[in-house]
Parts: C-alpha cells; structure tokens; sequence
C-alpha cells in the first residue's frame, strides 16, 4: 500500500520512519525541492495549487494524508475526488481558521479562551472594552510558532499595533493567567474506535515548543478524563480518522483549549521511545483502517526541541535511554531541526537523566533550567 502524504517535513519523515516496518511505502508532495523526506522516500516537489501535478501524484495511491496544516484545503478536496483523504478535509478547513475553531469548540461545548472577533481597528477597540488588557490580538490563519500574534498589555501597545494591524481577520483572545500549558493526543481509527496519550506538559519559549514532558506531572485523573473528553467530541464532530492534537491552558483546575491541530504533533514526538505505540504509527494505522494501538506510556519522557542547532552526538548518547532524532534538514536559526527524548522509569529517574545532559541544554532557551528548579516540587 502507498500512502500519499502532502507536506516533506520532520512529521512526515517520522510518519515514514513508522511506517516502514508495516509494509507501507510512501509519496509525498511538497513545494520545496529541500523538503527533508527525500532522503527516505520518491518527493514531488510542486505547488499544492498545481492540480495538474496533485493528479499525478495520486495515482496509484491507496490513501493521502497530510502532515502540514496549511495545506490548501482546495487541494485536499481536489485529491479526495480521486483518493481517500484522511483526516477529512473539513478537519483540516476547521483548524485553519481561529474563528471556525473557536465556533468548533461552541459547538460542542468545550471551554475556550474567551475572544472577539477583529477585523478593524475600530473592532480591536470595542473587543479591548469587551476583554479588557491583557489580551492576545491573533491572524485567524497562518500562524504558527508564534508568528501572527500581538501581546497588549498597555495602551501603548494598542496604539502600536493599530498602525501595522494588517487587512486580515484578526481575534481578540482575553490573555490567560495559565498555570501551564498542556496537550492532549488522541486518535480516531476509520471504524470511530479512539484512543488517548495521557496529557503532555509543554514549555515555550518565543512562541517555540522547547519542552514536553509526558505523562505530564501531578495529573489528576479527573482533568486527563475532562481532556479525552474534549478530544472526543471534536473526533466525533468532525468524522476525524487519524491523529489529532488539542493544545490547552491549565487554569484554576480546568482547562481551556487554545488550538487544535488536525495531526500528528510535536508534542507526541516523545511516543516514539515513551508508548506502546507511538502517535505516528497510531496516525498511520487509523488512516489504513488498520486497529489502533496500545497507548499506554513506557516510563516518563522528556522531549527537547533542537531549534536552530545540533549538540554533539557522543556526550549526548552516553546517557543511558537518550535518544536523538536528526530530520535532515539545513541548520538555520529558529528552524527546528531535530528532537532530544529521555527515557526513564521514574520520574526520580527523569530528572536524574536531565541534570546530566550536556551543557548545551542547560541554557536559558531549554526551558530546563526552570523546571528542574521546580522538580522536587513536580517531577
Ligand atoms: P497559539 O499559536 O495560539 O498556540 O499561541 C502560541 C503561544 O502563545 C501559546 O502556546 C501560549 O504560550 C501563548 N498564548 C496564546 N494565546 C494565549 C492567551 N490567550 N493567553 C495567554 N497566552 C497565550
């Protein structure tokens, strides 16, 4: 079975990485000609708007998925016309827009940062005297890591931003007083069978993801189930196969969900060495039609980032249970370019493996510091 995959990057790599051993083969698409998959599998590199090459690339092939969130869904829906397409295209339609997001989240019910919805200068004053400051001023598409987002905390920074606001839909999100910030995995297989990772805990740094730790410390088992919960509904609302993710604030004992991504994500990466199975053979199984499996955790895991560079390999691998994943890419800063996972049977035992990581990850950026400041207190 060839299974078509739009998108070249680190997700894809490892969804291939997963997949082989399963007798899946794979194809993928993607507008970069440096797109890292092609050093594992055949790459076209064409636009996504190219129908002529969206033809091409399908045939032949027993199912597409993606593993880039921005891709158009006019090109998903094109594919779905020749080839099943899994997630469903309106999954991918839903999370690309915070407003449709936000309507999802209504819909069925699952509490969300409160917002007002943007679309000129004039609205961003009403919407301020609707949530007040601080609030979060967001593009509703293409935003990533980040990028598209506005903090106001005074009037200063209104004024500011008023005079770059661009000509986009914008919302206003009330800023959230988080104690933490959590995600949740789950997977929903073609037969609506789900499963759940247990919530993960995750640091940023600039907008960046830097640090997950999984399973997330001192997690009561009424807010992982509040969380599969929320997860479920938006599964069965939107018909999802495959994996997806839910970012969420943790705020006074509850939670909030931020955002949706209809993938797999990097704060699941940790599931290659930390789970039964890991979220990108889970991905793959549920868009195959194949039974999902086992979720349950092997021990706890800590998973670093590698944004913009790479240690050196051999004091990094002398420590028992690390392990190194490199996605091929150019070295450039702010790019992410590989993932660190430490593996333990404790949470004594995580920490013990953390504190003897080079120094290179003891810097500021890591977000390591911090926690383990934390750990007698957390891990
Ligand atoms: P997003 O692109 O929505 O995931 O936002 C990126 C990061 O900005 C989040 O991971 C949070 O750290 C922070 N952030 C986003 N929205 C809010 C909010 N309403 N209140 C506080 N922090 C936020």
């Amino acid at each position: 079975m060839t299974i078509g995959i739009l998108g070249g990057g680190q997700l894809g790599y490892m969804l291939a990485l997963a997949g082989y051993p399963l007798d899946f083969h794979f194809r993928f698409l993607d507008p970069s000609p440096q797109a890292p998959v092609g050093r594992i599998a055949p790459r076209v590199s064409a636009e996504y708007t190219d129908l002529e090459a969206l033809e091409k690339f399908a045939h032949g092939l027993a199912l597409v998925t993606y593993e880039f969130e921005n891709v158009p869904v006019a090109a998903a829906r094109f594919l779905q016309k020749i080839v099943p397409v899994y997630p469903p295209p309106r999954a991918l339609e839903t999370a690309q827009d915070r407003r449709s997001e936000k309507g999802l989240f209504q819909k069925v019910g699952i509490p969300a940062t409160e917002f007002a919805v943007v679309d000129s200068a004039n609205d961003l004053e009403q919407a301020i005297r609707k949530l007040g400051l601080p609030s979060v001023l967001k593009t509703c598409r293409l935003g990533y890591d980040g990028k598209g987002q506005w903090a106001l905390r005074t009037r200063e920074d209104v004024q500011r931003v008023k005079k770059e606001i661009p000509a986009v839909p914008l919302v206003l999100e009330k800023f959230v007083n988080f104690s933490r910030e959590l995600s949740i995995l789950a997977v929903r297989a073609r037969s609506g069978e789900t499963a759940f990772y247990p919530l993960v805990e995750n640091h940023h740094r600039g907008g960046i993801l830097r640090l997950s730790l999984a399973p997330a410390p001192r997690i009561a088992s009424a807010l992982q189930r509040e969380a599969e919960d929320a997860a479920r509904r938006v599964l069965e609302e939107l018909d999802y196969v495959g994996v997806l993710a839910m970012e969420l604030f943790e705020c006074d004992g509850r939670l909030l969900a931020n955002e949706i991504a209809p993938r797999v994500h990097n704060s699941g990466h940790w599931s290659i060495e930390g789970a039964v199975t890991s979220q990108f053979e889970n991905h793959l199984r549920a868009v195959a039609g194949l039974p999902l499996g086992d979720t349950r955790t092997l021990g706890n895991c800590a998973m670093l980032n590698l944004i913009g560079e790479l240690p050196e390999p051999g004091e990094l691998l002398a420590i028992p249970d690390v392990h190194l994943h490199v996605y091929g890419k150019p070295v450039r800063p702010g790019r992410k370019v590989g993932h660190v996972t430490l593996r333990a049977d404790s949470t004594g035992q995580l920490e013990q493996r953390l504190r003897q990581l080079p120094s290179f990850f003891h810097r500021e950026e890591f977000c390591l510091s911090q926690r383990l400041a934390h750990s007698a207190k957390y891990l």
